[in-house]
């Protein structure tokens, strides 16, 4: 793997934004791959998770925020489960989408973001997330009102989704927790 910096570039600004916002120690990385050859998505990457880490070592700029891996990784762990010095990816993941989104980087095409964002709307209306809302916020969002929809009789008939929101959810904690979050988000910065 050949890692090429852009000279002049390398000032280590984002590794130390995602190192803020994600809590995570991105200097103990020892490059041991165990991550990347476990990651479910690797294989369909620009670059594995090991590698985006290292590139953030160096001092890559916010031209990394345009790395596919970002928008392709779905979360699963199985990375921080491997990694022996307990770097949590998930969270440097979320660093990076929110750093891309705020930057205004150049997103990999598809719906990820937007399922995203739709998600997240989701959960901080209903407090937790509410299948069907999130649907109709997608369906919007992609102009693909009918798209599957021929599906939606069995998922209903073997209640694999909610007609209503849940009742149990905390609502008011889980906005604080936004709030808190957008706070933590500015001081950040
Ligand atoms: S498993 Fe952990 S230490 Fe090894 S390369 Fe991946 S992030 Fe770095
Ligand atoms: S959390 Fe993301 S980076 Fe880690 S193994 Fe899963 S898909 Fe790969």
């Amino acid at each position: 793997m050949t890692i090429r910096i852009k000279k002049g570039q390398a000032n280590k600004l984002l590794l130390n934004q995602v190192k803020n916002m994600s809590g995570v120690d991105l200097d103990a990385c020892y490059q041991c791959k165990k991550c990347s050859c476990g990651c479910t998505v690797s294989g369909h990457v620009q670059s594995p998770p090991s590698e985006l880490i290292r590139r953030l070592q160096l001092g890559a700029g916010d031209e990394l925020l345009e790395n596919d891996l970002i928008w392709t990784c779905v979360s699963c762990e199985t990375c921080f489960a491997r990694c022996p010095m307990g770097i949590d990816m998930v969270s440097v993941m979320d660093a990076l989408r929110t750093l891309a989104i705020e930057k205004k980087a150049i997103i990999p095409e598809g719906n990820v973001p937007l399922f995203n964002s739709a998600f997240l709307k989701t959960v901080k209306i209903f407090g937790r997330t509410y299948d069907l809302a999130l649907m109709t916020a997608y369906k919007i969002g992609t102009s693909s009102y009918l798209r599957d929809t021929d599906k939606l009789p069995i998922i209903m008939k073997k209640k694999k989704i909610a007609l209503l929101p849940s009742l149990g959810a905390n609502r008011k904690t889980v906005r604080r927790i936004f709030k808190k979050t957008r706070q933590n988000k500015g001081r950040l910065k």
